[in-house]
């Protein structure tokens, strides 16, 4: 008889939610985390006296008791909704082009349009009929993809067929002609990590329609809060965990899991295990060659792995107000051609935009009083990093950091004169922590054939699941939900 029924690698979102999920309805769990703490990127590490959030900036698809999103239910159904106090924040964002832009975008439909219409009254026409395609297209799609209309078809629902996998760029084209609009409108592409040209507009239009309906929100305690509650839900369901336990090998025999062997040499019989490691790591550094079909190495081969980020962490010895800081998100762009910015994400010179997150605007408690943290993040790739030579990687970390700060400053420039804590995390921290190439923090790149009309979830091994955003979306609410979808597609194999 195997140890036990299911083992569990990582314990990020994805594996989080599948674990308990699977604990809950009594299946035998065992979940194996290399790190110390549970979370992966959803983690706060603690630098003075403040605790800094990692990764979570705005949570999708909460939506409020009355208008309840779909991970509301999904958070309710695991039984960590009360466990976790939400803070909905009132802005989707402020966008700021120093010298040429500052709007601020309230998270509601109508008032949105308002402000864009009041800073770009040529194109106010348009500016209405954009958010009605995004509302229209994002209504055809829950009846195509969620509802599973059996009858859909392009006539049925034009609308979707004719925008779902159109770059977003040419549908900007089609509605504005500022470009500084297009920005202000556009912005949340860099939440997808791909730039407009190749972005799905339906991939962009449902993260723009999520916020302004399900609003933004914010964990009391930060993600770690939450990775915490899913933890202990998961003991008390009676799962088991270990940290400082990451697997070295996933064993396969005739093409079905066996189990796993740990980092220190332990081996974990299991019929069925669940990765939550990313199907790169997976299929190439877990499990023998021999056992994995050559398909799989030429479909993976055929994905790029996607962007990381550079965080500057910081911690000022002021309350927000006092910095200039009125909105919790801010994105402070350079230029307004997002495409160019996408292309500086692949080189060490200053970014082309930034977001500036600081938490103590919608939560006053979340820093100590007279205080405030805040989280500068930059999209960076892997690659540039890891061709710098370990004598000057700190010299390029801190350089990097610099040049950040340099716009941040152009913007809030009281930030200069209160930083009390600081402490920069690049691609290569990213890498150290998660186990992921090139320290992806989204999976692979969401090209339009890597978005879950296409990916195939389904392993080609007996008994082995993934969770997680290598195998969908990234972000908080995509790979929270992926974990406990598998922990249903496991369930049914275990049943049957
Ligand atoms: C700086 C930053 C900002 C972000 N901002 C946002 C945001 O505002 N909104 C949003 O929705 N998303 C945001 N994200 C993205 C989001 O955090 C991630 O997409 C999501 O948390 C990934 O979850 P996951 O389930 O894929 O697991 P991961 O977080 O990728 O975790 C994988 C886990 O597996 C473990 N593991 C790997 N290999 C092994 C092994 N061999 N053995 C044992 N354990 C192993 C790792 O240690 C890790 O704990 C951000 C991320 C970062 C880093």
């Amino acid at each position: 008889m195997a140890d036990y029924d299911v083992v569990v690698v990582g314990a990020g979102n994805g594996g989080l939610t599948s674990a308990l999920a699977l604990a809950k309805q009594g299946v035998k769990t065992l979940l194996l985390e290399r790190h110390n703490v549970p979370g992966g990127c959803a983690t706060s590490f603690i630098r003075g006296r403040f605790e800094f959030e990692v990764a979570l900036h705005q949570l999708s698809g909460i939506g409020t008791k009355d208008f309840p999103g779909p991970l509301r239910g999904t958070l309710d159904d695991l039984g960590v909704l009360d466990e976790i106090d939400l803070v909905q924040m009132e802005n989707m964002y402020r966008i700021v082009q120093p010298g040429k832009m500052d709007i601020t975008l309230k998270a509601d439909k109508a008032k949105a349009i308002a402000a864009l219409q009041d800073r770009f009254p040529a194109e106010s026409g348009n500016i209405v009929k954009f958010f009605d395609l995004v509302y229209e297209y994002c209504t055809q799609w829950i009846n195509v993809t969620m509802i599973k209309d059996k009858e859909a078809s392009p006539t049925k629902y034009p609308i979707y067929f004719k925008y779902a996998l159109k770059p977003m760029q040419l549908v900007m084209d089609e509605f504005f002609k500022d470009p500084l609009l297009q920005t202000a409108i556009g912005i949340y592409w860099s939440y997808l990590g791909i730039p407009p040209r190749s972005l799905p507009f339906g991939e962009f239009a449902i993260v723009l329609w999520a916020y302004a309906e399900f609003k933004p929100w914010h964990i009391k305690g930060g993600s770690q809060a939450l990775s915490n509650a899913l933890l202990n839900a998961y003991l008390k369901a009676g799962g088991e965990v270990r940290f400082n336990c990451g697997v070295q090998k996933i064993n396969v025999a005739n093409g079905k899991v066996t189990g796993v062997i740990t980092e220190e040499g332990d081996e974990i019989s299991a019929s069925r295990i669940v990765s939550n490691a990313g199907t790169y790591t997976t299929y190439i550094n877990l499990i023998d060659p021999d056992q994995v079909p050559n398909w799989r190495y030429k479909e993976l081969g055929a994905r790029s792995v996607g962007i990381s980020a550079v965080s500057v962490f910081l911690g000022f010895d002021r309350e927000p107000e006092e910095l200039g800081i009125h909105e919790t998100t801010n994105f402070l762009a350079t230029s307004s051609d997002a495409n160019l910015a996408y292309e500086y994400t692949k080189l060490l010179d200053a970014p082309k935009f930034m977001l500036f997150s600081c938490y103590d605007v919608d939560d006053a408690e979340f820093s100590p009083k007279g205080a405030c943290q805040a989280a500068l993040i930059s999209l960076a790739y892997g690659e540039p990093w890891l061709k710098i030579p370990p004598t000057r990687y700190f010299n390029a970390k801190y350089k990097y950091a610099q040049q950040m700060l340099n716009i941040l400053y152009q913007v809030f420039p009281q930030c200069e004169h209160h930083i009390e804590e600081i402490d920069v995390g690049t691609p290569l921290t990213h890498m150290r922590y998660l186990g992921h190439p090139g320290g992806a923090i989204y999976g692979y790149d969401q090209e339009a054939k890597d978005t879950e009309l296409f990916l195939e979830r389904k392993s080609p091994i007996q008994g082995l699941f993934h969770a997680g955003s290598w195998v969908g979306s990234g972000g908080f609410q995509p790979t929270l939900m992926s974990g406990a979808s598998t922990a249903r597609a496991v369930i049914r194999s275990l049943k049957g």
